[in-house]
């Protein structure tokens, strides 16, 4: 059941419990009280009708009396007819002492038969005589001994309701002779229902929807008086005050539904707003209800899911830094033969990685490790290694061992001790690294940034990548090996001709560019071709070996020496003139010729060689075009007689060959 219901409930109870409590009272008191006021008017108002009743046979009996005076005075005819004519009475009669009428005046009211039978209000007694007020009084003649005088007034509606406006009742009135009824302010079946009712109960009856009193003939009056009060107001009033209730019901609903709204809702919106966050939309922001305690939850929210945002912003960027390292690794260790940079590259990966304050990666040449590359250990306020051997230190003993090396410098390990050619202090991790399973170098990072120590799996990262920069480190021996057996003569270890033609066009280009000279010299062997015939093919390349060691020695590191094909050489000559050329034509003429070749166990030989010239740009400004003039040249030296060079351009003079 959610929040907002349960409230609901609560609230709806305290609300609506006593509401319902109160207008159970209200039906239960309020009808009881009014029912009571009603009887107690229904008393008085008894009361007063029988005091009318009274009055109305006092009147009668007293207009009676009138008549028996009349009667003796003058005559009984005209004595009733007094009466009548006068209104006191409806009838009179004067009737003789054996019941015979002597003198009548006006209409016997209904249900009287004979006025005999009449009978007297005073009687207290039921009259059994019908809708009449009737009197009888005697006449005191001596006379006329036995006559009476007898008075009817009609008891009809018209009287009842002005003894009912007399009395001032707005109550209903019945009277009934025994059972049945004389007259009623009621309509007849009303009325019957009302007799049957009261079931000749006497005194205060309640009815159904009435109040009554029943009293029966007394001393003032022969009818048993039935005053009745219906409550008008009972039924609407009930009904109003449900209508109140039902009005109080739904103002207390309304009121209950927008508290447990108001109560609820930070708490609903917060509710949806983590259901959005946890389906992954961390930009979910709530406004924070004022209300207190749900006001801090939404800021602490808020709070939360900023912090969330800034924690996946940071892990976004590291996880961003962590590509771009990796990339550039990846085309780093692809693309990259230079080795030192290589490892550059390595190192920076390992650091940012697993977040390193600082690293060093070192290189073992010479049988001893060099510093390649660093990261950060100035800031980080550690020395750089310098002339570390194996088995020293912490990167010395990684290098001797082939294994990593983790925890504290200075700390409990033999292989941790600080030594003073390295940084000595704080938590390292260092792994070799290896090509062609020897160890060639070592990788090593001090201090992480988070001040926590190198864990395991740290050590296995920096395995790991270490392990990447082996595969490389193999690659760059084999692509340099490849590189060099592509370019280079085996016989002599020259350069052989893609290497030449490479060269030659890429010194061309410069010379071109910068309008530098640049010449190149075409040496071929004298009479070689006798060297293979009389001493074997061996022989021959030992030969050439030893030229090739012997023209070596007289150029300079920037020339390229390449075997051109058989036993023809060229040297290209950078920022070399014509003057030049044919100084070093005449140096490797001097070098070849003077001193016979040795060979263990062979005849030493006497050889010669042709040298021909060319000048860039003037005898020709393409590889093509120099070589040919080269060649040219070389041709010429050759027809002079061999021993000698020939440069194009060259002083004369020059030629101590010639
Ligand atoms: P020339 O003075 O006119 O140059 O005479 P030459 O005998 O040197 O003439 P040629 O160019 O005809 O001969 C070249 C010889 O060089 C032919 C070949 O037997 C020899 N030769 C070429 N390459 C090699 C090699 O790699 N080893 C050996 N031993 N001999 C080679
Ligand atoms: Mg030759
Ligand atoms: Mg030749």
């Amino acid at each position: 059941m959610s929040l907002r219901r349960r409230l609901w409930l609560v609230l709806g109870g305290l609300f609506l419990v006593p509401l319902a409590v109160g207008a159970l009272v209200l039906l239960l008191v309020f009808p009881d009280a009014r029912n009571e006021q009603v009887a107690t008017n229904v008393d008085v108002a008894a009361v007063t009708v029988r005091v009318e009743l009274t009055d109305e046979c006092r009147s009668v009996g007293l207009a009676a009396r009138a008549g028996a005076l009349e009667s003796v005075v003058s005559d009984p005819e005209l004595a009733v007819g007094n009466l009548v004519s006068r209104g006191d009475v409806d009838y009179a009669a004067v009737i003789d002492g054996s019941g015979v009428p002597l003198a009548t005046a006006g209409q016997l009211p209904g249900g009287s038969s004979q006025p005999a039978q009449l009978r007297q209000c005073s009687a207290q007694r039921p009259t059994g005589a019908g809708a009449v007020v009737a009197e009888r009084v005697s006449i005191n003649d001596p006379a006329h001994p036995g006559r009476v005088v007898v008075v009817a007034k009609r008891l009809d509606r018209e009287l009842l309701d002005e003894i009912r406006s007399r009395s001032g009742t707005s109550g209903q009135v019945v009277l009934l002779d025994g059972k049945r009824v004389v007259v009623s302010s009621l309509g007849a079946s009303t009325t019957r229902a009302l007799v049957n009712s009261t079931d000749g109960r006497t005194g205060r009856v309640q009815l159904d929807g009435w109040v009554a009193r029943v009293d029966p003939p007394g001393r003032d009056t022969p009818w048993t008086v039935v005053v009745a009060a219906q409550d008008p107001d009972t039924g609407s009033r009930t009904g109003l005050l449900l209508l109140i209730l039902l009005a109080a019901a739904v103002v207390a609903g309304v009121l209950v539904t927008l508290v447990a709204r108001g109560l609820s809702q930070p708490y609903t919106d917060i509710a949806d707003a983590a259901e959005r966050v946890a389906r992954g939309d961390l930009d979910t922001d709530i406004t924070p209800a004022t209300d207190r305690e749900a006001g801090r939850l939404g800021s602490a929210f808020n709070q939360m899911t900023g912090e969330l945002r800034r924690s996946m912003a940071a892990l976004e960027r590291s996880r961003e830094d962590l590509r771009d390292s990796l990339e550039r690794i990846g085309d780093t260790l692809t693309s990259t033969h230079d080795l030192d940079g290589l490892l550059q590259v390595v190192l920076e990966t390992a650091v940012v990685t697993l977040q390193g304050k600082a690293g060093v990666v070192l290189h073992l040449s010479a049988d001893r490790l060099q510093l390649v590359g660093e990261h950060g250990l100035h800031d980080a306020g550690l020395p750089a290694p310098a002339a570390v051997s194996p088995g020293i230190g912490v990167l010395g003993q990684v290098v001797s061992s082939g294994e990593g090396v983790r925890g504290r410098i200075g700390s409990g390990p033999p292989e941790l001790a600080p030594v003073a050619t390295e940084p000595g202090r704080g938590d390292v991790l260092a792994v070799p690294i290896r090509s062609m399973s020897n160890v060639i170098g070592v990788i090593a990072l001090y201090d992480r940034m988070d001040g926590r120590p190198f864990e395991a799996a740290d050590e296995d990262a920096l395995r790991t990548l270490a392990g990447q920069a082996s595969i490389a480190v193999d690659n760059v021996h084999l692509h340099h090996e490849a590189q060099r057996l592509s370019t280079t003569d085996p016989l002599t270890g020259l350069w052989n001709f893609r290497y030449l033609s490479m060269s030659l066009a890429r010194e061309i280009e410069r010379s071109t560019r910068f309008d530098r000279p640049l010449a190149v010299l075409m040496l071929d062997l004298d009479h070689f071709k006798l060297v293979n015939d009389e001493h074997g093919h061996a022989r021959g390349d030992s030969v050439l070996r030893e030229l090739a060691h012997r023209v070596q020695e007289q150029i300079r590191e920037v020339d390229t020496f390449a075997r051109y094909g058989g036993e023809e050489f060229v040297v290209v000559l950078p920022e070399t003139t014509v003057e030049g050329a044919a100084q070093l034509a005449e140096r490797i003429c001097q070098a070849v010729r003077r001193e016979p070749f040795l060979s263990e166990g062979e005849p030493p030989l006497d050889i010669t060689v042709s040298v021909g010239g060319a000048a860039f740009p003037e005898q020709g400004s393409t590889p093509a075009t120099l070589m040919r003039s080269a060649d040219r040249a070389l041709y010429v030296a050759k027809g002079d007689g061999r021993d000698r060079w020939h440069v194009p351009g060259a002083p004369d003079g020059a030629v101590p060959g010639g």
